[in-house]
């Protein structure tokens, strides 16, 4: 008997730490919030940064964590509250220890938008507005190159990395392609929408029995049809929760529309879904 407590004491010590960061709980109005970033940690170090919208930095930085720990960035899409902060990132990074290269995925482009690759070029290429970093783009960079990879998953992709496994999917942001993302790290998985509004059903792909799914709540559940081909309703949060037996559902890229709303849009989540709903703060954390 004894001996089994031990072992279980011993199991739960040894257990891998999962914790994911809010960097950014907001959209891209002006306001106390940063932009939509996330920072997946494993055993108090930060290895994917998912989303570096504006403000994302400046909340890495508070985090303590460390380029030289990552192992991805993740790109949702290439709208700018999602991925102003890139090349800030990768100027920094030129001051650490790091050396070894940097994937950054990010969704295909359309006539709208470039691909992930395009945008990588656009900033750091040779003919790119920092071009006095394009070393960046090679083997031969006085810091990391860095590697870009435009993913089109009209089915779940699958992405292994060194400590967790990254499953993406295609899904609808009106004309934006747009990616969702889950991260499975030892039993434990969480789910990104990103910005959508689930039209085609896809976030299902990867929602089931997730311990955590972020849902981006930018919209109230009545509101202008444009908006709402954008982003999910407060209803459909709850659909696709209920649906996936996820455990916790948490709340985020916030703007002055719900904001204010948080009764209005529980009490619309409540109907269908019983888990626990957080709404999400900058630099909040929650530990898995
Ligand atoms: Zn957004």
């Amino acid at each position: 008997m004894k001996t089994l407590f031990l072992l279980l004491i011993a199991t739960w010590l040894m257990a891998t730490e999962v914790e994911i960061e809010i960097l950014g709980s907001g959209g891209p109005e002006i306001d106390r919030r940063a932009s939509a970033s996330y920072l997946l940690w494993i055993d108090k170090k930060a290895k994917l940064l998912i989303d570096t919208g504006s403000g994302s930095m400046l909340r890495f930085e508070q985090s303590g964590a460390k380029l030289e720990d990552l192992e991805a960035i993740a790109l949702t899409h290439l709208h700018i509250d999602h991925v102003v902060d890139l090349p800030s990132y990768i100027k920094a990074g030129y001051f650490t220890s790091r050396s070894k290269p940097l994937p950054i995925l990010g969704p295909i482009g359309n006539q709208h938008f470039p691909t992930t690759n395009e945008l990588i070029k656009t900033l750091f290429g040779e003919k790119g507005a920092y071009r006095y970093m394009s070393d960046v783009l090679t083997p031969q960079s006085d810091s990391f190159e860095i590697m870009a990879e435009s993913i089109d998953a009209p089915k779940v992709l699958k992405r292994h990395f060194e400590s967790f496994e990254l499953s993406i999917i295609n899904v609808n942001h009106g004309i934006v392609p747009a990616l969702g993302f889950r991260i499975d790290v030892d039993g434990r998985s969480i789910v990104i929408s990103g910005d959508t509004s689930n039209v085609h059903g896809q976030l299902e792909r990867v929602t089931k029995d997730a311990d955590l799914f972020i849902a981006h709540h930018a919209i109230p559940e009545i509101h202008g049809t444009y908006a709402n081909n954008l982003h999910m309703t407060p209803g459909i949060i709850a659909d696709i929760a209920n649906r996936s037996n996820v455990k916790k559902v948490l709340l985020t890229h916030r703007m002055k529309r719900t904001i204010g709303n948080e009764d209005e849009s529980l009490k619309i989540i409540r109907k269908e879904y019983t888990g626990e709903i957080i709404f999400a703060e900058d630099r909040m954390k929650i530990k898995l």
